[in-house]
């Protein structure tokens, strides 16, 4: 049974910061598919359309019919456990800072057979499993054995500490507090098991309501942070920027309309100020600083959110230049995301339907409400899941989108 972690002993100041090794990444194409269900939090395989033979390792061709009209499809991942095996030495950097470590050999009831690492709390042979893949430090995907049904202490396994981004003992800063999403993260992330939740406040000489709540928590700190303001960002990294271990951007401005109904172009400069630039300059601060503690022991720096919408996939014509400050942001963080792996840092975007706030007052439900993007920020964490989609109405234009974004597009200037 995995032992819950303890919290760990303060770092040595003289120590020196270790260096990041990544787990292998190179994987060929056709494998990617693997990662990007994996990043969604789904474990696919690839399926024959012609003889329905499930496939592993990823292939061109169909293994039993040499078919090449293969597809990516969803896999329960239940399995029965072959053998198993402890590696005690490897040349690989990586792993050798992370012996030992166990590995086990699956056959799938879809089929296939592979090698997976092992949760903890999986026994010997024989025995069912359940596989389900996650991104490694590298971003890629690796497969997962885990016990059938849920454990004790489950996310505390030390191997699968190393693949996700777990808040417990970890040290947050939420960077507005003053919104509702905002708030209701700071009481998931203290639910969670955070060490220290900072709150980024703009206007600390305003009373907020709801603010008073979240600050009576014993591990909350508000902290002044306007994110329209490069030396406020700057002098808040270099007070707290070297002990932050997940930075969740959430701060955002949110103004109606699109180019028609609105004269002049300061609504979307003030939107653009904090949803582009403020990502950028919260990003040239924070970003360093957060590369360097990668490798910092087990609740060493691990992740980055940004709160994005699912409007920045296709412009919402009602919501046109908050649609056009979202596609920017979301841009921007894909650059982020490029510049963070190498580090080991998870970059995290979560695109949210509307939120049943004061601006989408006069959207039709469903809305989402803050807690439930704050529960799927932190599930996200926990899960080591990149993109996340909450709510039935993102999914919705998920998959139209991908179904065809012309279509989409056409479809929202018609009215949805
Ligand atoms: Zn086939």
């Amino acid at each position: 049974m995995t032992m819950p972690l303890m919290r760990p002993k303060r770092k040595n100041p003289i120590l020196r910061t270790r260096q990041m090794n990544l787990p292998p990444w190179a994987r060929s194409r056709v494998a990617m598919g693997l990662t990007v269900a994996a990043a969604e939090g789904r474990f696919e395989l690839q399926v024959c359309e012609d003889c329905a033979t499930v496939q592993y390792p990823p292939r061109e061709a169909c293994c039993a019919c040499v078919s090449p009209r293969l597809k990516w499809r969803p896999q329960s991942g239940a399995g029965q456990l072959l053998a198993t095996t402890t590696l005690h030495h490897s040349n690989d950097l990586f792993f050798r800072e992370r012996l030992p470590w166990r590995l086990g050999l699956v056959h799938l009831d879809a089929g296939p057979t592979l090698m997976v690492h092992l949760h903890g709390d999986v026994g010997d042979k024989p025995q069912r499993v359940t596989v389900g893949a996650r991104l490694d430090r590298a971003g890629r995907a690796v497969v997962i054995g885990f016990p059938p049904s849920e454990t004790q202490n489950m996310a505390d396994d030390k191997m699968l500490r190393e693949m996700t981004s777990d808040p417990r003992f970890r040290k947050v800063l939420v960077t507005d507090g003053k919104t509702g999403v905002g708030q209701a993260l700071v009481r998931s992330l203290v639910k969670a098991g955070a060490d220290i939740v900072w709150v980024g406040h703009a206007e600390p000489w305003k009373k907020m309501p709801g603010l008073d709540d979240i600050t009576a928590l014993p591990q909350v700190t508000l902290v002044p942070l306007d994110l329209t303001n490069g030396r406020s960002v700057t002098e808040l990294a270099g007070e707290i920027g070297g002990k932050v271990d997940i930075v969740i951007n959430n701060a955002e401005l949110h103004r109606s309309f699109g180019i028609a109904a609105r004269r002049g172009t300061d609504a979307a400069k003030a939107e653009m100020d904090i949803n582009y630039f403020g990502l950028l300059r919260l990003a040239q601060e924070f970003g360093p600083a957060l590369r360097g503690r990668a490798a910092d022991g087990t609740i060493g720096a691990t992740a980055w959110v940004n709160l994005l919408s699912i409007y920045a996939l296709a412009n919402f014509p009602p919501h046109g230049t908050y649609s056009a400050s979202k596609a920017a942001a979301h841009s921007l963080s894909q650059c982020l995301r490029a510049e963070m792996r190498p580090a080991g840092i998870r970059v995290v975007h979560v695109f949210p339907g509307p939120i049943d706030d004061e601006w989408n007052q006069n959207m039709p439900p469903p809305k989402l409400t803050p807690e439930a993007v704050a529960n799927a920020i932190v599930k996200a964490l926990r899960d080591g899941i990149e993109d996340v989609y909450p709510g039935d109405v993102a999914q919705e234009w998920l998959e139209r989108w991908r179904e065809n974004p012309k279509v989409l597009e056409r479809e929202l200037a018609a009215g949805g």
